[in-house]
């Protein structure tokens, strides 16, 4: 989806005005995870050093997607190991930029269409205003900066899970249609033929991920703190997307499992949207942690 990069979602939420300004319009990639830092975002190593007008970048990201198309990339760094969370920042590098070369793409499950790119960064050099938001190190704050940017990127991740949900029922629906089985959502699941029942269970499920996404999304979009809301759509869309798409494969038979047809490209599509920006088991953690009001140190 090109225009639709999850940098643009970064910006959107940890910008200035200025900056939101300058980087409109433009497609951004987002860079966080690296060789030893996934589920754990708050570990990269990537750091910053500010050298007179600019900051020197060095580090290595892994799993961008869109990294090679893109024409920015949002780069997590920190300005200062020691001091933790609190100093991690986001960086928008030019894409072309001479100290961020590209040294792979992978050959994936699913997204083939989408790149996924890998690489250093090597005294990559950026102007000072290239730091989202403030320079400034909040220990009270602590990761609440940049963190910000997951609710903004996980409403649209559970949004993209959502639409292939939706895809896969729509298929599955006309193929059932074709076969002569009737679906009635005012009857009992009992009192009609199983495989109308798995589509109604089915649309139940995509309910519930469509509307907590939508929740999610506007909350975002009016500024409202949503970080329990962007974590619960993402958790229940990511499992019901992926869930979903499997389930309508069953109903179709061999119809669903060949190459040829698209539900099998959107089963192997849907995968990453319960994996990238955070797992589905991270999801849960953070939802647990807000229920039961504990810290990330209290609750691993
Ligand atoms: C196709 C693709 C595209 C991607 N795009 C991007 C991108 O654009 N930008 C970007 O920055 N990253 C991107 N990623 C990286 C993605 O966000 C990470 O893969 C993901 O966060 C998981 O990190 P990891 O792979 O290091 O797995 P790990 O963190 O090593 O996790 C492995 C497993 O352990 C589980 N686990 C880890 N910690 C815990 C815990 N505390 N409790 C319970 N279970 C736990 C995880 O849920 C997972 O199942 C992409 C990845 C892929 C595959």
């Amino acid at each position: 989806m090109p225009r639709q990069g999850l940098g643009n979602s970064a910006i959107a939420s940890v910008a200035d005005d200025e900056q939101l300004e300058r980087f409109d319009g433009r497609w951004a990639a987002m860079a966080i995870t690296e060789p030893e830092a996934g589920s754990d975002s708050a570990a990269i190593r990537t750091t910053a050093v500010l050298d007179g007008d600019e900051y020197v970048l060095n580090g290595e990201k892994i799993y961008v997607t869109a990294g090679e198309r893109a024409e920015l990339v949002v780069v997590w760094a920190t300005l200062d190991r020691s001091i933790g969370r609190a100093a991690i920042k986001s960086f928008v590098v030019e894409r072309s930029n001479p100290g961020m070369k590209l040294i792979r793409v992978e050959d994936k499950l699913g997204i083939r269409a989408s790149d996924t790119a890998a690489f250093p960064l090597a005294d990559c050099r950026v102007p000072r205003d290239a730091l989202l938001g403030t320079p400034d190190i909040d220990a009270k704050k602590g990761f609440a900066g940049v963190m910000a940017t997951f609710d903004n990127t996980r409403p649209l991740v559970a949004a993209m899970a959502v639409g292939v949900a939706r895809a896969a029922l729509d298929h599955t629906r006309a193929a059932l249609a074709e076969a002569g089985v009737e679906v009635d959502p005012d009857r009992p699941p009992h009192a009609q033929s199983a495989a109308a029942a798995e589509l109604l269970s089915m649309e139940a499920d995509y309910d519930s991920a469509r509307l907590l996404t939508m929740q999610a999304a506007w909350m975002a979009d009016n500024g409202k703190p949503n970080s329990l809301q962007a974590s619960m759509a993402k958790a229940k869309a990511g499992r019901t997307g992926t869930d979903v798409c499997l389930r309508c494969i069953a109903l179709c038979g061999a119809a669903g499992y060949a190459e040829t047809e698209l539900l099998e490209k959107w089963a192997r599509d849907a995968k990453i949207l319960d994996i990238f920006e955070g797992t589905q088991q991270i999801q849960l953690l953070i939802i647990a942690r807000q229920l039961l009001k504990k810290t990330s140190a209290e609750l691993k």
